[in-house]
């Protein structure tokens, strides 16, 4: 059956809406592979391999990577730092209809943070369980537990898995560094 007679649109708006999906799609590419690469130049300096972006209105507001060593800062998640750094740029403490994209789904703290910040969605690629099994100290608590916990205090939309296969490979790469340290 054709989407048009599901929802009653005419074929223009059909067409309309199929081309904004796509559009929607190469745009979370876009930030997602944003995050990756900063993830991946943060291995390179010696720090794990996370990464995470935010965007507001299809504009990047900030990019992180990872820096608890750097920093010798156990809560510094590149999530941490994507919220502290767009806060800083929009000069407010409420992201109301950002996006995060992050290369790892969000541990507990992370996903609390969002929450806090009001942020309006989280894309991420790998699973907490991936970096579970590289070693990392996880909660094994995923974003959809979280958000079911929280009820209706929880607003937040969860895109899971998107370019899984590409945010994992980064934790090879990271296992592949010299000194990679877990914590
Ligand atoms: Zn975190």
């Amino acid at each position: 059956m054709a989407l048009s007679s599901l929802v009653a649109l005419s074929e223009v708006e059909t067409r309309l809406l199929i081309w904004g999906c796509i559009l929607q799609l190469k745009a979370d590419e876009k930030f997602m592979q944003a995050a990756i690469d900063m993830a991946r130049k943060g291995v390179f300096q010696g720090q794990t391999p996370f990464g995470a972006c935010i965007v507001k209105d299809g504009e990047m507001i900030s990019c992180r990577h990872n820096l608890v060593w750097e920093s010798m800062d156990i809560t510094a998640h590149a999530e941490i730092c994507a919220i502290r750094d767009a806060c800083q740029r929009l000069k407010t403490v409420d992201l109301s209809g950002c996006v995060i994209y992050s290369t790892c789904e969000p541990c507990p703290m992370c996903f609390s943070a969002c929450h806090w910040a009001r942020i309006e969605k989280i894309v991420y690629g790998a699973r907490i369980e991936d970096a579970k099994q590289f070693g990392f100290n996880e909660l094994e608590i995923s974003n959809d537990i979280m958000k079911q916990i929280a009820g209706k205090s929880s607003q937040i939309e969860i895109t899971s898995d998107f370019l899984r296969h590409e945010a994992c490979e980064l934790f090879g790469l990271w296992d592949r560094q010299d000194r990679q340290r877990v914590y």
